[in-house]
């Protein structure tokens, strides 16, 4: 029998949060963001279900001629832009957009006439101090951009936000106020919010929005949504990326996006089944290491799932798992094609029984948590081997 690990891939799902989009930021042009196999869940596949978006951004160009030979014809862009000249005659061949954030990149342009305008947007280092150009730069970058006869008019203007997903931090409205000060007198198209702007931020909307993670039905935020509840796993205090050293509550802060992150679906549940079924005495330890000790007499359930495919090895113990739809908590250590769970409050369960590990009934936030993790890095990490099942509508 074929591995029982299953991804499902709720295409209607994928539209629905596109609509949440589209409600949270009326007017806003969309650029849904499809980098890193669309965060695990096949980026052709998601471009194909979201072909009304109105661009897409990916991170590299390999991952942009992908979809150009899959016959996706939606604007794309590059959102690192460039690496080395030999890119451009492909960007310009597979007619794809870019964004400018190093003087670097001018030089290549500058230097390498083309044949037909590329669209371009220049980008902001407005706080986050990772790409973009320096507030003072901006300016003579805009020049050049501006003098490059092979760059799309009117250039368009990004910067991206740092601390979105915390409703507290200031730095959102600092970012704002510099990049809407260095970019007053310049004309063209604006962007700056991903998903944690687009339903925490509203005035950071603009003209165009970057959904990622808001579209594969997952929270932006640090506390995620419905994640109250992380009362077992041994990691959950303190674990969200976030939260900061005092522990300062940030439950607070989703309190006025709940709702609109409550509408979102996820698109990707993680499934399995249990391979075997056994009962241990009490002082029995459980898995490598034997770093897990039967608390009572119980019975153990292994399911096959492991961080060979994609589950996350720190997962501590405790972290919640469905089977058969009801919660049970994981025990021992994750191995690579396996986890064991403590199956006390299901002793009817079975081999063969229904598992999930995230997705519907079971919020990746809350478990990403219990592994010390996001969301965004469980996504990206299913790997090869899970087989992915579609449902929903193929096409639009
Ligand atoms: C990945 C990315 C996004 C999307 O971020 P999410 O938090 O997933 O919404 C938006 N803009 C840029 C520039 C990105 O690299």
């Amino acid at each position: 029998m074929a591995r029982a690990a299953v991804a499902l891939i709720n295409l209607d799902a994928l539209r629905h949060n596109l609509q949440r989009v589209r409600e949270a930021a009326p007017g806003c042009h969309v650029m849904a963001i499809i980098k890193a196999n669309g965060y695990g869940h096949g980026m052709v596949r998601v471009a194909r279900a979201l072909a009304s978006a109105d661009a897409f951004g990916v991170a590299s160009i390999d991952e942009a001629i992908v979809l150009r030979e899959a016959g996706i014809e939606t604007p794309i862009t590059l959102l690192e832009g460039f690496f080395e000249a030999q890119e451009l005659a492909l960007i310009q061949r597979y007619r794809l957009g870019v964004v400018i954030h190093h003087a670097a990149q001018l030089d290549i342009l500058e230097a390498h006439p083309l044949s037909t305008p590329i669209p371009t947007w220049l980008k902001i280092d407005s706080g986050m101090h990772r790409l973009g150009f320096a507030p003072e730069k901006a300016q003579d970058a805009w020049r050049r951009l501006k003098a490059c006869r092979w760059v799309a008019n009117p250039i368009r203007l990004m910067t991206h936000l740092a601390s979105a997903d915390d409703r507290h931090s200031p730095q959102t409205l600092h970012q704002l106020e510099c990049f809407n000060a260095v970019i007053s007198g310049m004309e063209g198209e604006r962007g700056i919010a991903n998903s944690a702007g687009i339903l925490g931020w509203p005035q950071t909307h603009a003209d165009w929005v970057r959904p990622g993670i808001m579209l594969y039905g997952v929270s932006p935020f640090v506390d995620g949504a419905a994640v109250d509840d992380v009362q077992g796993c041994t990691n959950a205090a303190g674990a969200g990326d976030g939260m900061d050293a005092g522990g300062r509550a940030t439950q607070g802060a989703v309190a006025g996006c709940a709702g609109a992150v409550d509408a979102l679906k996820p698109v990707m549940t993680l499934t399995s089944k249990l391979i075997s079924v056994n009962r241990f005495k009490k002082g029995d330890a459980i898995g490598y290491a034997a770093s897990w000790v039967c608390p009572q007499d119980m019975p153990v359930g292994v399911v096959a799932i492991g961080y060979g495919d994609g589950y996350p090895r720190h997962a501590a113990p405790g972290t919640p798992v469905l089977v058969n739809g009801k919660r049970v908590p994981l025990i021992g250590r994750v191995s690579m094609d396996m986890v064991t769970v403590d199956l006390s409050s299901q002793p009817g369960a079975q081999i063969g029984d229904s598992v999930t590990l995230w997705g519907q009934g079971l919020p990746v936030e809350e478990v990403a948590r219990c592994a010390s993790t996001i969301p965004y890095q469980l996504l990206c990490g299913v790997t090869q081997r899970v087989r992915i099942v579609e449902s929903g509508e193929r096409y639009d």
